[in-house]
């Protein structure tokens, strides 16, 4: 059985994201942003504000296996 999770641990959160907050500045946004810290290369949340401030040391990542099929446009 083909499972879409195989790589889950790719896409580990870090372990103080809480997913409902910014990483960085705990703002509770309605719209945060899945991005991958470079540094622990672990998914945190982020703000809009802090996402472009902070570019070079996070990702966006689109790639997002838990809500599809990867490398498919649908
Ligand atoms: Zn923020």
């Amino acid at each position: 059985m083909k499972c879409k999770f195989l790589d889950e641990k790719c896409y580990e959160f870090h372990e103080k994201d809480s997913g409902e907050q910014c990483f960085l500045c705990s703002a509770n946004s309605q719209h945060l942003f899945t991005v991958r810290q470079l540094s622990s290369m672990k998914m945190v949340h982020l703000c809009g504000e802090c996402m472009v401030n902070n570019s070079s040391e996070y990702l966006l990542d689109n790639t997002r296996p838990w809500e599809g099929d990867k490398g498919s446009s649908r």
